[in-house]
């Protein structure tokens, strides 16, 4: 028998721990549904069938495997190490989210729900996760704050437009925390006919461990194409870090190689409460949303107000995993402010065509920082979680254009 090697792969435990982050805090009536979820999901993982139709999808209705490009006019421009972008902007609904809504509108349908359920902040869970619902013939019920429905006009059209129910949260401050709580309340009445699906690698245990599963994608072909075109791993694996599924995707493969990962958080515009986000850096040990883990609170435990230029980085949370990975010192957590985030923005646009995320903009400012401190033959691969199109209007006004 083949013993098995500790690999940080494996994580989480079988009661959902990353060290001593992530499990499952919930109220008693949830504990049976996660469970089933679970275990549903546990026998999907291993099912040929289930795993074929998943992969099928990905290739022929979100357009992958997404191309890593080397980004040849950035680097040369600022004559240190090799960027790669890893093109997640390329798939269909413009970002990475697609790839887990996918996966579990998959298993909401395995598990014979009628319906998906979901909170969403700035909206794009919400398009990406009616998108998947359309094309599965679920229904989907997306909660969104009535703030965010005003200031995200475009996204909930979309949601509309694929077919999905748009619930407007009145409540606290009308914003992300607010529609995960009320989507949680939809999620216990209707557990039985209704899928919870989550946004990002957060949540009570199973949750940061479905969708890191779904997600790690990313990483698999980013490293089997860096190793076509380099014949060697990267030196460095970068994405910026909201709740933290777009950087463990590229992550994950490469958890037990000599690659260094750094996560980049918004920063915003200071280090003082409400004016970032930046959870791994400036956040405790606590529980929020189901799972302990690093969180920006005040001392009862209450989450701060956040700020980041990019709605999709604005969370006082972060996945579990990540808590994990920083504590052990496997891997890195660094910051871009709103202003470095806007630059990188205009930079990678006029420098390469490509008009990025503002929260791809994070991991792209702090890139162009390294880059120039690195010999010319290292290599960085950074993910380029989705495009721009959705930021321009903001940017124009900001910026006068
Ligand atoms: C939602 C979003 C993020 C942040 O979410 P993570 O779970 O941290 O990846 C990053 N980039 C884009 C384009 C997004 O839409």
């Amino acid at each position: 028998m083949k013993t098995k090697i500790k690999s940080l792969k494996n994580l989480p435990d079988k009661d959902g721990y990353y060290g001593k982050f992530g499990g499952s805090f919930v109220p008693d009536q949830l504990i049976k549904p996660l469970k089933e979820i679970e275990q549903e999901y546990l026998k999907a993982k291993d099912n040929v069938e289930f795993q074929k139709e998943y992969l099928n999808l990905l290739k022929d209705y979100v357009g992958r495997p997404s191309p890593l490009y080397f980004a040849k006019n950035l680097t040369e421009k600022l004559g240190g190490a090799k960027i790669y972008l890893k093109r997640e902007d390329l798939n269909h609904t413009g970002a990475h989210k697609i790839n887990h809504c996918i996966g579990e509108a998959l298993l909401a349908k395995r598990m014979g729900k009628k319906k998906v359920l979901a909170e969403t902040g700035a909206g794009q869970h919400g398009v990406a996760l009616a998108t998947a619902a359309a094309l599965l013939g679920l229904e989907c019920e997306i909660h969104m704050g009535s703030i965010d429905i005003e200031k995200e006009r475009p996204n909930v059209i979309r949601m509309k437009l694929l077919g999905a129910k748009v619930v407007e949260v009145n409540t606290g401050g009308k914003c992300l925390k607010d529609a995960v709580d009320s989507a949680f309340g939809v999620f216990m009445k209707e557990y039985k006919t209704t899928f919870f699906a989550i946004g990002s690698v957060v949540g009570p245990h199973p949750y940061p461990m479905i969708v890191r599963d779904f997600q790690s994608i990313v990483g698999r072909e980013a490293k089997e194409q860096i190793l076509k075109k380099e014949r060697k791993l990267p030196d460095y694996v970068i994405g910026c870090v909201g709740g933290g599924s777009n950087a463990m995707g590229l992550f994950h493969e490469f958890l037990d190689d000599k690659v260094k990962l750094i996560g980049v958080e918004p920063s915003g515009i200071g280090s003082k409460i409400g004016e970032h986000a930046a959870t791994i850096s400036y956040g405790t040990n606590g529980v929020i949303h189901g799972m302990k883990t690093l969180v920006l609170q005040n001392n009862k435990g209450e989450p701060n107000s956040v700020h980041s230029v990019a709605s999709g980085l604005d969370y006082p949370g972060v996945g579990p995993i990540h808590a994990y990975v920083k504590d052990i010192g496997r891997a890195e957590y660094v910051t871009a402010s709103d202003d470095e985030a806007i630059k990188a923005f205009l930079e990678l646009s006029r420098v390469e065509g490509i008009i990025p995320a503002l929260e791809s903009a994070h991991a792209m400012a702090y890139v162009m920082k390294l880059a120039t401190t690195l010999d010319k033959n290292k290599i960085i691969i950074v993910n380029l979680s989705g495009r721009g199109d959705k930021d321009i209007e903001y940017v124009s006004k900001l910026l006068k254009i």
